[in-house]
This record gives structure tokens, sequence and C-alpha cells, in this order.
């Protein structure tokens, strides 16, 4: 008998719940480790919180003076709450979060020890940059790298180490980080969005992009996890046959929430508080054991940080409730995967919401500004916000009929495709005053009660506009928000720039009125971009079809796809908004590409191993007794010999066609790894990965799930698809 199947599930089955108390108010426990504004008023002198505030709200920077006073006081603080250590806090292109502790001890020259913590050590430290991917920017022996504070993301306490969110950097100055080009595409797109908004209120000066999103996972029981190699080794099960009773019932989805998840989630929550991550929304997915977490939204860079340290949390807390979670984009096959929609707006430091709509004509037609170019943007550079999203992992899940396609189109809705339509006839240069009366009546003025109808929301978009922001749902459940965040931010600022000459000149040359040229510009951009708008079902092949007649981008995966990233436009575009050096889009791409051939070649070894060291094994064991079962057939009957043996012996046959299939296909597989690993190129060894030795993997898992149908299950010894999916 297999034993560490059974051993797993024996264990798995007499867990006892952890039981969660919860007896203190969120808001009580909200932000209590966060060195967040409160705390800062109460431990830091006035000159200080107002050089951090500047810090945080306008990007000043900190002197040495401030910064001593800072260290010294979030030291104190975290003192009094039991710290011993502190770490600069970053995300590099690994995709994890990275931190290496120091103790605040030190030791003095008599002998005598204290705590010690300076400004020199909050706003930068020197971790050894060598061990993270840079995409070729240094080599490895003048791998030096820097962190540095970031301001705008609090530090904050995780069990006993004070972490201060910072920026990874290389010595010569390129980013090897998520963090850097966000901020600076932050950064531009408040420089673009701001001009505008001064078209319609002079007193705008800042305005910041938000983000909220929502994260979906799995819970598996961490012994049944652990029993599986391949769910250890690359987060997913490389095979397995689909459980008989999946998610055709439609039974999960805001079902209760099974006990022990429950409890898991409560203490993430709690977790969640004390760090000051607003976390509100929680409840059960389709697929069996798959879950959801959604925070109220934050600026962008907050949630950046956020999301990824959620990620951290979840895996510790989880385990403490015996599960291991996984944020893989399809763990298993035949039921839904996970993803990470990325609600997206940008609003003013006045409190407005530029993509939600306003009370007056003049306020919608800001909010049209908004929504126009944000289409616009998203039409010019759709196949970069596509190599924004690509992943290895994440190719399994777009165009798999549960997830958006990997065609970007935007869903807008019946009712605002109407007002679109309309501004689209707008006569060209100066307008009628009924003209105008008009527009602003009919059109823009309607557009409040319009949004409250805009109900019908079409799943199956990537990128749709829900009343007040815009979802984009084609972000998968591992990745970085870092990273499709900067795309988006960049992609609208630049738009927003562009058109922001237009009608500046249209005003200068043409002597039009700020708001008719703003409708000349508008008019032009819907008719541009109308090819990106899509309200139909993006399931279906008929949009395959009709997105190619448009010319819109359908790379299915992530090498065909990250192609774009380093397209001249998009090189061009990430200089231009000053978010990224050539070498640094190049760098990304290069590391992008080498985690896709990675993983390929790691899950390919996997199941390469597993095939034929656990199965094939396992099949020729069941077979042997099979065989002697007819060989005692044979002996005890004679005339009926034939009969009683027959479907034993089509067993034993079958068993033998399969054992082949795998064994060819393996070794047919390391031949094609063979091949890609001599080759240099980056670009074709990815796509020999990716067309020679990734579609093998799915001709192995089907002679091995057909072995699992067919095998003695106290012969089995991988843990099934229903006991992973169904043990609670
Ligand atoms: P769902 O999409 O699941 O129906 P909601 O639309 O209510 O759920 O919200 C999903 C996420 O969108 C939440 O994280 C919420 O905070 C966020 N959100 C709501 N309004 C905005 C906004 N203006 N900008 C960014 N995110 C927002
Ligand atoms: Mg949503």
């Amino acid at each position: 008998m297999p034993t560490l199947r059974f051993h797993a599930i024996k264990e798995s089955l007499a867990y006892k719940p952890v039981y969660i108390e919860e007896n203190v108010k969120r808001s009580e426990l909200f932000g209590k480790n966060v060195f967040n504004e409160k705390t800062m008023r109460q431990y830091l002198t006035k000159d200080a919180f107002v050089g951090v505030m500047n810090a945080i709200q306008h990007g000043k920077k900190i002197d040495r003076n401030i910064a001593d006073q800072v260290a010294s006081a979030m030291k104190d603080w975290a003192l009094s709450k039991g710290v011993t250590h502190y770490t600069h806090w970053f995300q590099p292109l690994t995709g994890s979060t990275a931190e290496k502790h120091d103790a605040f001890f030190e030791t003095t020259k008599d002998g005598n020890s204290i705590e010690k913590f300076e400004g020199g050590q909050l706003v930068q430290q020197e971790p050894d940059a060598s061990s993270f991917p840079s995409g070729g920017i240094r080599n490895t022996f003048e791998a030096r790298g820097y962190t540095a504070w970031d301001p705008s993301s609090p530090a904050f306490i995780y069990e006993t180490t004070l972490c201060i969110p910072t920026i990874f950097v290389a010595y010569t100055g390129e980013a090897l980080d998520y963090k850097t080009p966000l901020l600076r595409a932050l950064h531009a797109v408040d420089d673009a969005a701001t001009a505008i908004c001064k078209y319609f209120d002079k007193n705008v000066k800042k305005v910041s992009s938000s983000l909220g999103w929502e994260q979906e996972y799995f819970l598996v029981d961490k012994m049944l996890a652990a029993s599986r190699p391949d769910l250890v080794l690359t987060g997913r099960t490389l095979l397995g046959h689909s459980s008989a009773k999946g998610q055709q019932l439609d039974d999960h989805y805001f079902g209760s929430i099974p006990n022990r998840a429950l409890n898991f989630m409560r203490e993430l929550e709690n977790e969640c508080m004390l760090l000051g991550i607003p976390v509100k929304t929680r409840h059960n997915e389709v697929a069996p054991n798959q879950f959801e977490v959604a925070p109220i939204y934050e600026e962008a860079n907050l949630a950046v940080d956020h999301n990824s340290l959620l990620m951290d949390i979840m895996g510790r807390v989880a385990s403490r409730h015996n599960f291991k979670v996984l944020l893989h984009e399809k763990p298993f096959a035949g039921v839904n995967g996970s993803g990470k929609h990325n609600n997206w707006s940008l609003s003013t430091d006045t409190g407005i919401n530029l993509l939600g709509p306003g009370k007056t004509p003049m306020s919608n037609l800001q909010f049209l500004t908004f929504f126009v170019n944000t289409i616009k943007g998203v039409h010019t550079h759709e196949a970069l916000l596509r190599a924004a999203i690509a992943s290895a992992s994440n190719d399994h899940r777009l165009g798999a009929n549960e997830a958006p396609p990997a065609i970007m189109s935007i869903f807008i809705g019946e009712q605002l495709t109407k007002v679109l339509e309309e501004l689209e006839g707008v006569t060209k240069g100066k307008l009628s005053p009924q003209e105008k009366t008009e527009l602003k009546l009919n059109v823009i003025g309607k557009i409040p009660d319009v949004l409250l109808d805009n109900t019908d929301r079409n799943r199956t978009s990537p990128f749709a506009f829900t009343g007040n922001k815009f979802e984009f749902r084609a972000v998968g459940s591992t990745a970085n928000c870092g990273n499709p965040m900067t795309v988006l931010n960049t992609i609208v600022a630049k738009q927003l720039r562009d058109f922001k000459t237009e009608v500046d000149l249209l005003i200068d040359k043409k002597g039009l009125k700020k708001d008719e040229a703003i409708f000349n510009v508008l008019r032009e951009n819907i008719k541009s971009c109308r090819d990106i708008l899509f309200e139909g079902n993006g399931y279906g092949e008929a949009w395959e079809k009709e997105a190619k007649k448009r010319g819109l981008s359908n790379n299915k995966t992530t090498p065909e796809a990250l192609k774009s990233k380093v397209s001249k436009e998009s090189i061009a575009l990430f200089e231009e908004m000053g978010v990224m050096s050539k070498i640094e889009t190049q760098a990304r791409y290069e590391i992008e590409m080498e985690a896709y051939i990675k993983h390929i070649q790691i899950e390919s070894r996997v199941l390469g191993d597993v095939s034929r060291n656990h199965i094939v094994p396992t099949a020729v064991k069941y077979q042997n007794i099979l065989i002697e079962n007819v060989k005692g057939l044979k002996e005890i009957f004679e005339e009926k010999y034939n009969a009683v043996s027959k479907e034993q012996i089509n067993l034993i046959e079958e068993i033998s066609n399969h054992i082949e299939g795998i064994n060819v296909n393996v070794t047919k597989m390391i031949g094609e790894r063979k091949k890609a690993n001599v080759i240099n190129d980056l670009e074709k060894k990815a796509h020999k990965y990716c067309f020679n030795v990734k579609p093998l993997l799915d001709d192995i898992r089907y002679h091995c799930d057909k072995l699992e149908l067919l095998v003695d299950d106290e012969l089995w010894p991988l843990t099934k698809y229903r006991e992973m999916l169904f043990t609670r």
C-alpha cells in the first residue's frame, strides 16, 4: 500500500480545526502594527512629522537629520512592541517579497550593548544583489544593489520584525524590483492627469491611482498537499483525473464557508487588520475549496505592497490551520482557476473619482475625458497590456473558458456605448450654442442615471467598466500587481499627455473654446479606438475571428505575448514617460522569458519523474496482479477460461498501452529538453519549451490519468483530486 497517500489522508481526517476567537473590534485592531500617521504624530517631533508628510504627499526628499529622528522614533515604537529586528522589505523580480533581518542590538566599546537604529539604516542598505534576477543589468562580480526607503508606504511590524518598504535598484540606478517603475508610473499619471483636471478645476494639485484587488486562492490540507510532489515543486497538479464531482452542481460559489477555512480567514483577517490591510470581503469561489479575499481599495502603491504582503502572510497563517494555500492560476485541471481582478481608478486630492460620474455636465465631461482616454490608451497599447499579465501559470487560465481570453477588449455596457456613439456625431470645429446645450442636457447630462443602470456586467471581458472604475480581470492570482499597474498607469499617462497637447493646439491655433476643443478631440479618439470595445461573449470562437479582423492581438502564450514588451513602441513609451529605460525594459523581458523557460523545465522534470518513477511502477504492479489472476483462472477453468478472463486480459493490454504512452513521451520530452537547453537565443529557447516541450506534458498526463481510472485504488500512490478538493 502506498504509505504517503494513506498516511496523509489519515492525518487530514484526524485534524481538529483551531477556533479563532474574535473579541476585539476590527476598527480597534486596524493599523496597530503600522507606523502610520496617527503613530507618527505620537512619536515624531513636529519637524520630523512635517518632513515625512511632505515626502509622502509631495515626494519631497527627507534630509539626514529628519531621517535620524524618524529612525529613532520608529525604533522606540518598535521596541515598545517587543520587536528585536528590522529589515528593508522589497519586491524583487522573483515574484515574492524579500527581507534580510538585522537586530537593533549592537555592542559598545566598553563591552556593553544597546539597541540602535539610525537614519542611515532606515534610508538605505546594500544587500548583495547577485542572487536576484537582474536580466543581465550587471555582472555578478560587481553585483551591488541597494534598497532605499519608500516613505509613501508605511513601515510595519510583522511578528518581531520592523519592516521598512523599500525600492530595490542596481548600483548603476536601474530598477531591480516591481516598486520602482510603479512609483515612476504613478508619478507620470499624476502629472498628466492633474494637468487635465486643471481644465475643470484649478484647485486640483494631485491625482492618485487607486487599486482594489480581489485575490482568489485554494486551500488544500497541508498533509495532502505535501504528499503530492507536483504541488510541492510546481504549485499545481501536473496530473490527476478529475473528481466525479467537481463544480458542476455550482454548490460552492457563495455557499457557507467551511469551518476550517473560516477560521483560517478569521486569523488572516486579524493579521491584516494589525498590518493595516483593509480586507473586507471573503467568500467561496466557484471551484471546491476555492476562496476569495478582497480589501477596500487604496492608493495603488500601498495596495500593491499590501497584496504582496498578504500573499506572504496567507502561507504562514494557512500553515497554522494545517492548510497549504495555492495561489497558482490553475492548480487543478477541470475546475476553475484563480485570478486577481485589479479594480482601478484615478482620484483627485479634492476628493473626486475621475472615473465616476459627476453631478454637473462639466464634471461629467471630465469623467468622459478620463473614460475615453483610458479606452484609447488601452487600445493603442493592448498588446503591451496583455504582456503585463503574461506568465507560464497564467497561460493555463486565459482563454480557458473560465477567464478572459488572451485578447484584450473593453466592456462598457450598452448605455455608455450609446453616449460614445452620440459623441462621435459632434460637429467638427466650433459648436453652435444649440448643439452645446443639447450635449450638456441630453448626452453628458444624462450620464449619472445611465451608470446606475449599468448593471449588466459582462463576466467574459478582460477589462470592464463597472460604474466607477475599470476592472482588469486578466491578472493572474500569483502576479505581483505592480507589473500590470505600472503598465496601465503608464499607458493612461501617455494618452492623457497626448490628449492635452491636442486640446491645447485646438484652443491656441483654431481658437476653439476649451469645452469645444475637448469635445473635438474626444470625438476623434472615440472613432480611432472603437475596435477595442466589445460587449459580446469573449469566450466564443466568433470573437476570436472578429478580433482578428479588428487587428487586435491574440497572443495565447507567454513567449508570444512578451515580445510586445520590447517592441519599439513599448520601449519608446516607457522611456518617454520616464518609467523605464530601454535597458530596464529589456532586462525585464529577459527575466520573464527566463522565468517562463524555467517553469516549464521544472514542470517537465517533475512530471517525467512522477510518471516514470511513481505511476509506471504502480501500473506494472497492478498488471502483475492481473496476470496472476489470469493464470489462476486458467488453472481452475478449462472451457470457460476465455470467457472469464476476457476483461482482465483487455485490462492488461490497456495498461501496457498506457505504460508505453508514458515512456515514449517521457523519452521524447527529455530529448526536446536537451535540444532546447543548448539554444542560447532566449526567444528560440522559450519557443522550443512552449511548442515542443509543453505539449508533451499533456500527452503524458493523458496516459497517467487514464491509468488512475484503471489501477486498484489501494495501490495508487498520488493523493487524488477528490481527496484534495473535498477534504475540509
Ligand atoms: P465585485 O467586482 O466582486 O462585484 P466590487 O465591485 O464591489 O466587487 O469591488 C471589488 C473591488 O473593487 C473592491 O476591492 C473594491 O474596494 C474595489 N473598488 C471599488 N471602487 C473602486 C474604485 N473607485 N477604484 C478602485 N477600486 C475600487
Ligand atoms: Mg470584481
